[in-house]
């Protein structure tokens, strides 16, 4: 296997294998969290949904704006992630959560603003849009490339 995208974001390290499209988060605690595409025209739909023709990317943008999104917000990384990690019983922030990553992800994807009138918990959205890209940016166009301390 080869070595992944290594993303430091605060206390959660991020890991990317485009090769084999998995992205893992490993949480200060050393809970770790893998993901990969589903290859089912469920999945292939949601990404299209969210303006994505690729699900890999799709889920791949997800799993770092879910703790991207959280940091903004104040908190060290993402609760909903943090609770899959650990097969804890999901409640309400969790499903928020999701709710507002997906919104958000929608946005930076397709422009479309009005998805962000759902409660948009920013207070610096287009400030927050610069750094995500920034980081979408890094992972996408140097897959060989190992980032040991990207700095937020
Ligand atoms: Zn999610």
């Amino acid at each position: 296997m080869k070595e992944p995208i290594k993303l430091q974001l605060g206390p959660v390290l991020v890991e990317i294998w485009h090769t084999t499209r998995h992205v893992r988060s490993t949480f200060p605690d050393g809970q770790m969290l893998g993901a990969s595409p589903e290859d089912t025209d469920e999945y292939r739909y949601k990404a299209k949904e969210l303006g994505y023709s690729d699900t890999w990317e799709m889920r791949m943008h997800h799993e770092l704006l879910h703790h991207l999104y959280m940091q903004e917000l104040g908190f060290e990384y993402s609760k909903s992630l943090y609770a899959a990690s650990k097969d804890m019983e999901l409640h309400l922030d969790h499903y928020n959560e999701e709710a507002e990553v997906l919104m958000v992800q929608k946005w930076l994807k397709t422009g479309d603003e009005s998805v962000l009138r759902y409660p948009c918990k920013l207070e610096y959205p287009l400030e927050f849009r610069a750094k995500v890209m920034r980081v979408f940016e890094q992972v996408q166009m140097t897959p060989e490339k190992e980032f040991n301390s990207y700095e937020f």
